[in-house]
């Protein structure tokens, strides 16, 4: 399909992380005119942005990386376990120039609004620049945590210090050396900047408002005989991994057995071995820790009693140990040194629940009765998930409904790739999908190469539009909803349930069935001639194959 004009694409992709890169790679394959912008001016998406402090991956490099090329695999070394944003960047950038892929990503362009045309089924969209340009597909790829949550603090911009999100942090480097620094939250982005802010700062304040479950990393520099014997059957791990329920293989995972099945004793020495080797195997010590509250509660104890273990002042202990929900029920942190950073003279832990902050002033947070003086204010304060960069584009579909409209009461969609009323729209990491209850790179490969198959399958049959019927998206949301009721999530208030946002409706938006079960429905649909969506035109009897 040749373009008529430089504006007139086959594709548009927003984004260049890791979904975006892939996806353009792919369609670029099959021969697709295709433009990406990216709002950032690199590639890498959230590797990009969150240069925070600390900032590391919390998956392993054996299986947190792109799949699809096996020389890719072979040629790049990873020095760490859980590799840091410096080198997560790298890669990112190893890969659009390995593939030649930066000719097609257009920089700093952030997308601004993009309109579905139903005179001729085409995508308007425009950039912040004013371009105006066409295409036949549009592919979501804006990642499912990038739209930064920057709470509601009275006083904020009255603060005259430096004030950083940790997703928007600077490229130069911050100087935090003889400074005080406050760090609002303790997720997964604050539990990492916490230990590396305190050897730097001057003094450090922790605002936390709920204790959060946290997990030793264990991380190590990578063993060039392990890595060298891992990657003589890259292929084999990669098979295994993909069937699995979150998109990693591990031997050691013990889904055979019940926590609750085996002698308190027996199971304490259990999670005490899991503990010393890696935050996965933890959670996969027993079959049911994630479903079961009684199994979890096992779980849950058992990292509360290292907590007190770690933890030297008793009443920071306690402050520390989480009560609120259980382990798990929001997305588990993996720390290095994050409890033992409580044992400094220089860090202070102020409970923002039971003295809520009051105020941002001029010189610091003011929290029930104090008021702490600071140079520096971090927001760890997380991400408008899911839906937020979706939302953000400015997505409008027939009769010019906007997907805000659309979503209002919450997220609605078929396989998480789709949305009825919004034709030739395919979302990558989107909500209903498992994404991001696991492996990220196993979730994209597989959402790509779903996509540019049924784009493949449109282009060999004539087939111009494809959409989601309401009744294929409604079955699905309430699938969606049946597994999310299965688990522990919504014991908790977490960024997968929305309940992180004031005010933000619809639930919990993951497919929580499993990578493998996952792969096998969205299979399935395309083998049945991409059951629950419809095709302008029809595609002919004889259907061609892609
Ligand atoms: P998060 O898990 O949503 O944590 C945000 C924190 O900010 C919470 O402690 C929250 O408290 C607190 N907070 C929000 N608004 C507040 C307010 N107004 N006052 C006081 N506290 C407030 O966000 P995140 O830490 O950025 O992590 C989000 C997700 O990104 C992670 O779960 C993970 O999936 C991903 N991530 C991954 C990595 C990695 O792979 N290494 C690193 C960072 C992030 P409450 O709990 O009370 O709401």
């Amino acid at each position: 399909m040749a373009t008529t004009s430089p504006s007139e694409y086959d594709a548009v992709v927003v984004g260049a992380g890791w979904a975006g890169m892939y996806m353009l790679y792919r369609l670029r394959q099959m021969g697709l005119a295709t433009r990406v912008y990216e709002a950032g001016d690199g590639v890498g998406g959230v590797w990009h942005w969150n240069r925070y402090p600390g900032a590391r991956t919390d998956g392993e490099w054996m299986w947190y990386s792109y799949s699809f090329s096996a020389e890719l695999e072979q040629e790049w070394s990873w020095s760490e376990r859980f590799p840091a944003q410096p080198e997560l960047e790298r890669y990112a950038n190893h890969v659009a120039d390995r593939f030649d892929l930066r000719r097609d990503i257009q920089l700093s362009t952030r997308v601004v609004g993009a309109d579905f045309d139903e005179s001729n089924g085409r995508w308007r969209v425009r950039t912040e620049h004013g371009e105006l340009v066409t295409a036949s597909y549009l592919v979501a790829a804006a990642g499912a945590l990038s739209a930064a949550n920057v709470p509601e603090l009275k006083g904020l911009e009255a603060f005259t210090g430096e004030c950083y999100h940790t997703s928007r942090w600077p490229r130069e480097p911050v100087e935090l050396a003889g400074k005080r620094v406050g760090v609002v939250g303790t997720g997964s982005s604050g539990v990492q900047c916490i230990p590396v802010i305190a050897t730097e700062a001057a003094h450090l304040v922790v605002f936390q408002r709920t204790a959060n479950f946290s997990v030793p990393a264990w991380n190590v520099p990578t063993d060039p005989a392990f890595e060298r014997e891992y990657k003589a059957d890259y292929a084999g791990h990669r098979r295994r991994q993909r069937d699995s329920a979150i998109g990693v293989y591990w031997s050691h995972a013990n889904l055979e057995q019940s926590a609750l099945e085996v002698p308190p004793a027996e199971r304490t020495a259990a999670f005490e071995h899991a503990w010393r080797h890696g935050p996965f195997t933890l959670m996969n010590s027993y079959n049911d820790l994630s479903a079961n509250l009684e199994a979890n509660e096992t779980l849950s104890e058992f990292v509360r009693a290292k907590v007190r273990e770690i933890v030297r002042d008793p009443d920071v202990a306690e402050l520390l140990v989480p009560t609120t929900h259980p382990i798990g029920a929001k997305r588990l942190c993996i720390d290095t040194g994050y409890y033992e950073t409580f044992n400094r003279d220089n860090v202070t832990l102020v409970d923002v629940r039971s003295t809520p902050i009051e105020e941002i002033t001029a010189h610091g947070v003011r929290t029930g009765g104090a008021e702490y003086e600071l140079d520096v204010i971090v927001l760890a304060t997380g991400f408008d998930a899911m839906t937020g960069a979706l939302e953000r584009i400015g997505l409008r579909g027939r009769s010019g409904r906007s997907l805000s409209e659309k979503w209002a009461e919450g997220p609605r969609t078929y396989l998480g790739l789709s949305t009825a009323g919004f034709p030739n729209l395919f979302m990558l990491m989107g909500p209903g999908s498992p994404s991001v209850l696991g492996n990220n790179f196993e979730a994209i490969e597989q959402q790509v190469e779903w996509v540019s198959g049924c784009i493949a399958f449109m282009r060999a049959n004539g087939i111009e539009l494809v959409e989601a019927t309401v009744e294929a998206e409604d079955r699905w949301v309430d699938h969606v909803r049946e597994l999310a009721d299965r688990t522990l999530f919504n014991l908790a208030d977490n960024w997968f349930n929305g309940r992180n946002i004031p005010g933000k409706k619809g639930g919990f938006t993951p497919y929580a069935g499993g990578y493998g079960a996952y792969r096998k429905e969205c299979d399935e649909v395309a083998a049945r001639g991409y059951a629950g969506f419809t095709f302008v035109p029809p595609p002919r009897s004889g259907v061609v194959r892609s």
